[in-house]
């Protein structure tokens, strides 16, 4: 399909017959949108390994908690669209809030322990709406892969559980983070800081290289390796750690000595902007 016959679409109905004249295998990208270097990399991956390409854009506010940014969350749906278009992606889902979530609605998908540690412990009911949202995308579009950024780690796991334990046929495709060159992992929300800020946040890939580091000189125990990350964000007047983590790959679980793939991880607030930022080691 040539570039210039990009289908958009909102309602299912829509994306229903949208569906029908794709290319097997479909892959899905699923985004919030105000799509950076990142989002565009997962886009290119799947135009590697798939005939068609499906991409979502829905700020789903089921997975906002009541103080978060919901309402100021960046959106340029223009623009999107235009990058989308560029780079020859063949479907656009654009559901409303009332589409996703009609009145009456009351069904969710919940991954249990694995979704209550690191990011779940500090924003209650978060993966129930991310797992909930992903299983009606998967659902709508039936793609035979998606495509996750290893930047949102916790993610990928809850979402590979998911699609494990409710037997979804879709193979879970993560991808590596991409950075900007002084090292701060592009997100949405880095539209949020000021150089000053953007620069403060660079603490965080400074944190976790140091973390890395360490390890690859030699030393595995975890918690050694949680000092050197907290010790490097105090350092950083501008940044308010939240957590730091060295926990086994799978579990999530807190390690004492590093012995196989480890994931660091932390979230920082950085002014009003709540950041968070991963390694895989091991
Ligand atoms: P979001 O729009 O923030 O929900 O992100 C949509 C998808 O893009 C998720 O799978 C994210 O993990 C992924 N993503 C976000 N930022 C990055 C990044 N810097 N590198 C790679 N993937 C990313």
């Amino acid at each position: 399909m040539p570039e210039s016959m990009m289908m958009i679409v909102s309602t299912l109905e829509e994306l229903r017959s949208a569906r029908l004249i794709l290319d097997e295998p479909v892959g899905l990208v699923p985004t919030m949108g105000y799509l950076h270097e990142g989002h565009l990399s997962l886009v290119q991956r799947a135009q590697e390994e798939c005939a068609s390409v499906v991409v979502s854009i829905f700020v789903n506010p089921t997975q906002f908690g009541p103080n978060e940014d919901l309402a100021a969350y960046p959106r340029d749906m223009e623009r999107d669209l235009r990058l989308l278009e560029s780079l020859g992606v063949n479907l656009v889902w654009t559901p409303t809030p009332e589409i996703m979530y009609p009145s009456g609605y009351q069904t969710w998908v919940q991954v249990e322990a694995l979704a209550e540690l690191l990011e779940g412990a500090m924003r209650p009911g978060h993966f129930r709406g991310v797992t909930t949202v992903v299983a009606k995308l998967f659902n709508g579009v039936r793609p035979a892969k998606a495509y996750f950024g290893q930047k949102d780690a916790q993610q990928v796991a809850v979402i590979r559980r998911m699609a494990r334990d409710l037997n979804f046929p879709i193979e879970i495709i993560v991808c590596p983070t991409v950075r900007e060159p002084d090292g701060l992992a592009m997100s949405s929300r880095n539209a949020y800081l000021d150089p000053e800020q953007h620069q403060a946040a660079t603490v965080l890939y400074r944190a976790l290289s140091t973390a890395k580091d360490a390890y690859e000189a030699g030393e595995r125990d975890a918690e050694k390796l949680r000092v050197l990350m907290r010790d490097t964000l105090a350092a950083e007047p501008l940044a308010e750690m939240q957590y730091v983590s060295c926990a086994d790959y799978d579990t999530l679980e807190e390690l004492e000595q590093i012995t196989g793939k480890t994931l660091l991880s932390m979230a920082v607030f950085v002014g009003k902007t709540r950041l968070i930022d991963n390694f895989v080691i091991g």
